[in-house]
This record gives structure tokens, C-alpha cells and sequence, in this order.
């Protein structure tokens, strides 16, 4: 049995580990640097494409009972218009949901998933990966703590900063940005609306992103309201060492003050949270191979990208999916060049499309157009310009209705 060792214990991670063991692998490894699982970070989105891989591993339900399926993406304008409403929903023809969910909660839930599927051993925490060796016949993982392990394929998930990408890529630059800086928190507040939309308001460099992610409260009649703030600010803060954990120090409220919105008061949302934290819109330049040998890589490790079009776990996700069926089909290093032939064109241009704003190019298409509240929105933009750009970045990003 072909045995696979996969560095990094994130969604795409773990989600690889889930879909390589529901095509008959059961000798897997999972090494993961940070000595304990917490549930770190905020609101994430798992989009239709990717929330049916989840479904198809048996995850639906749990899923069901935490994350909140969100029903449509409204773009609308800093004076409140309603630019665009993208539909997200089964109801709406997608074969699976949208979830809008907390992502230390996504993590745990794979985490647990995989430790009963694959047992208990079958992740390793506090074990940092620094690289390999490989031959042809065996790929040799390196830890921190000296130790090694000999393993028939390596695959390099360990996110933004992945030792194995740094090892495939040793001359590869900094981290890019573009000067936003993204500030995150989570608030308790009565339902908005109808507690399933996803509200994104705004332009390119000052932006308000919010949505639920608590369905255990929004069957009680609350919310738990994941809100980001983007602005584009002056100098560069904290690019290359960026931490998700890190306590913002900017004003990120004044930018909004002038945000009018009938069904919320973000500027009160935001201040209500009970900790913010600030992190760098980044991302690397797409590479030109992410396979060497037995070693390749997978999510954010492979293509890190804005978190712009909620495709960040996305498609880590997908790349999941499609590495298993590729190993399945040729467990060696043919499946990985397979593997890496579907998916890196497919997320270079998810990449390069993030940094034009994805599917929030309507919002600098109207913010171009509408200069007061009095305006009437269906004056200046045609509904086909706006659903040219949805359905492009659908495309894009593959997830057309019912084709997921
Ligand atoms: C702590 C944290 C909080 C985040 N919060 C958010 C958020 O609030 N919103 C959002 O949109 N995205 C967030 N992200 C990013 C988001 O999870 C990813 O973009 C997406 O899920 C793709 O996942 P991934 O598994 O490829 O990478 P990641 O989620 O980054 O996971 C990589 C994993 O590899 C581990 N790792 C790193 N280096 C090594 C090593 N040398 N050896 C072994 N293991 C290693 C990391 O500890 C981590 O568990 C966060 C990521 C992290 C790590």
C-alpha cells in the first residue's frame, strides 16, 4: 500500500487525507507544526464546488448543524444600493450550499473526522516539517526536532509560509501586496435580514464583508456576525511575518462612517467586537510546477490567493478531491503530474483574477457610476453587465450551476 505523508494539518490538509481515504488509502500521515488544534481565525466561506466534496465524504450534516448555508452574496454600495444579489443556495440550482462558517470550527470538524476515520495516530501535532529528500523510490520527510520519515509520496500543505514550497522554490520573493490590510472580528447581534446573506459594501479600498456563521444561533433568533474591514492604507503593515492572530492597531472605523446600510449599523457592529484582528491582503505570483518526483503541494501552500471570491479554502478543498482521484487512478508520480495538470492552470487564474477584484469588480463598476443615495442604481449599470462579471469569475472558479 502506497504510503502518503501530507505536511500541514489546515482544511486542505485534512480534506486531502479525507478524500485520499475514501478511494482505499489508509496509509497516511498527517504532520502538523502547532503543538495544539485551536479554533483560530474567523468566518470562511466553503463555496458549492467545493461544500459538495464535503457532502460527498459524509460531512452534510455536521456541516448542517454548525455552518449556515448561505443563500445569495449582496453586492450593494456604500450608500446602501443593491448592486447585485449572486444566489448561493441549492434552492437556487447549485447541487450543494454555500456554508458561511467559523473556520477553527471547519478545522476541528475534519480534524475529528479524520482521527476516527483514519485513527488517532494518524496526525501528529507539535511536529514542524523543515523539508525532504527524495530518490525514486522513497521521499524522506525532515522534522524540526531531527527526527525523520520515509514515505512514498510527500505532499507540502503547510499554507502561506509551506517548507516544501520554500524547498521546491528556494529563489521565490516575499509574500506580494497590494495595500490592504483586511480587519476581522466576530460580533453577537440580532438576525440581519434574513440571517443567510452575505453583504459585501463598498469599493476596491474601503470595503465592509459580512456574514453569519453560527447556525446553533441563528436557530435561536441570534447571530454571530464574522465581519472584515478592508482598507487600503499608507505603508505596508506586518506583510511578511502576518499572523491571522494578530491584535489590530489601526482605525479601521473611519472609513465607514459614512457607510449607510437600512439593516445594519456596521460601524456599531465593529465596535461591539470583542477582539479585531488585522491581516495583509497577500498572495504569491503562480508557479511553474508544483511537482517534483513524489513531492507536490496543495492549498494555500500551492496558490495562495486573496480572499477575494471566498475561494481560499475553496479550493484547497477541491485540490483535495481531484489529488485522490488522480492516486487512485496511478499512485505514483504519474497521479501527481496528472493531479497537478487539472488543478494549477484552473488556480493560476483564480489568483490572477483575485487581484482584479474577482466577482467584486461590480462594486467598483457601481462605485464609478452611483455618487449619492438618491441615485437609482438600475440608471447606470445594466443587469447583464453585472452578471457577465458573476459569470465569468463562476467559470473561473468552476462553480456553474448544477455542473459542480
Ligand atoms: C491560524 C490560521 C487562521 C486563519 N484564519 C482565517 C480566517 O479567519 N479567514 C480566512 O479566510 N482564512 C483564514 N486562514 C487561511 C485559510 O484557512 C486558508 O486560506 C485555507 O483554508 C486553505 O487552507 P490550507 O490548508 O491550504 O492552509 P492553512 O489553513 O494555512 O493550513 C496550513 C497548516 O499547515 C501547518 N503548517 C505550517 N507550516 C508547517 C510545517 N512546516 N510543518 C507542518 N505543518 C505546518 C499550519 O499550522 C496549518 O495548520 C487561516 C489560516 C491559519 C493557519
Amino acid at each position: 500500500m502506497t504510503s502518503i505523508s501530507i505536511a500541514g494539518a489546515g482544511i486542505g490538509g485534512l480534506t486531502a487525507a479525507l478524500c485520499l481515504h475514501a478511494k482505499g488509502f489508509t496509509d497516511i500521515r498527517i504532520f502538523e507544526a502547532v503543538p495544539e488544534i485551536k479554533p483560530l481565525g474567523v468566518g470562511i466561506n466553503v463555496m458549492p464546488h467545493s461544500s459538495e466534496v464535503l457532502h460527498n465524504l459524509g460531512l452534510g450534516e455536521a456541516l448542517d448543524e454548525i455552518a449556515v448555508r448561505t443563500r445569495c452574496i449582496e453586492y450593494r454600495t456604500r450608500f446602501g444600493h443593491l448592486i447585485q444579489s449572486d444566489p448561493r443556495s441549492v434552492e437556487a440550482g447549485f447541487a450543494a450550499p454555500q456554508y458561511s462558517i467559523h473556520r477553527g470550527e471547519l478545522q476541528f470538524l475534519l480534524f475529528e473526522t479524520v482521527r476516527e476515520r483514519l485513527g488517532a495516530d494518524a496526525i501528529e501535532v507539535g511536529k514542524p516539517v523543515t523539508g525532504f529528500i527524495q530518490t525514486d523510490d522513497k521521499v524522506t520527510v525532515l522534522f524540526e526536532d531531527g527526527d525523520s520519515y520515509e514515505t512514498d509520496i510527500l505532499i507540502g500543505a503547510g499554507g502561506l509560509r509551506c517548507k516544501v514550497r520554500a524547498q521546491l522554490h528556494p529563489d521565490e520573493g516575499p509574500l506580494c501586496y497590494e495595500g490592504t490590510m483586511m480587519f476581522r472580528g466576530a460580533t453577537q447581534t440580532d438576525v440581519i435580514g434574513d440571517g443567510r446573506t452575505m453583504v459585501i459594501a463598498g469599493n476596491h479600498d474601503v470595503k465592509f464583508v459580512t456574514y453569519p456563521i453560527s447556525e446553533k444561533q441563528r436557530k435561536e433568533g441570534k447571530a454571530l456576525t464574522n465581519w472584515v474591514a478592508e482598507v487600503r492604507v499608507d505603508r505596508p503593515r506586518h506583510i511578511q511575518d502576518a499572523d491571522w492572530n494578530r491584535d489590530a492597531t489601526f482605525d479601521y472605523l473611519t472609513p465607514f462612517q459614512d457607510f449607510q446600510m437600512a439593516d445594519m449599523d456596521i460601524v456599531a457592529i465593529m465596535k461591539a467586537a470583542p477582539s479585531v484582528t488585522e491581516f495583509p491582503m497577500i498572495d504569491r505570483d503562480p508557479v511553474a510546477f508544483w511537482t517534483q518526483g513524489r513531492v507536490t503541494l496543495l492549498g494555500d501552500a500551492a496558490h495562495p490567493m486573496y480572499p477575494i471570491g471566498a475561494n481560499g479554502a475553496s479550493q484547497a478543498i477541491i485540490d483535495g478531491r481531484a489529488l485522490a482521484e488522480a492516486l487512485a487512478a496511478d499512485a505514483g508520480t504519474q497521479g501527481l503530474q496528472a493531479y497537478e495538470a487539472e488543478r494549477r492552470p484552473v488556480t493560476a487564474k483564480v489568483v490572477l483574477m483575485n487581484r482584479q477584484g474577482g466577482p467584486e469588480q461590480v462594486l467598483d463598476i457601481a462605485d464609478a457610476r452611483v455618487k449619492g443615495p438618491d441615485d437609482k442604481i438600475e440608471d447606470l449599470i445594466t443587469a447583464q453587465e453585472l452578471e457577465d462579471v458573476a459569470a465569468n469569475y463562476r467559470a473561473v472558479a468552476g462553480f456553474q450551476k448544477r455542473t459542480v
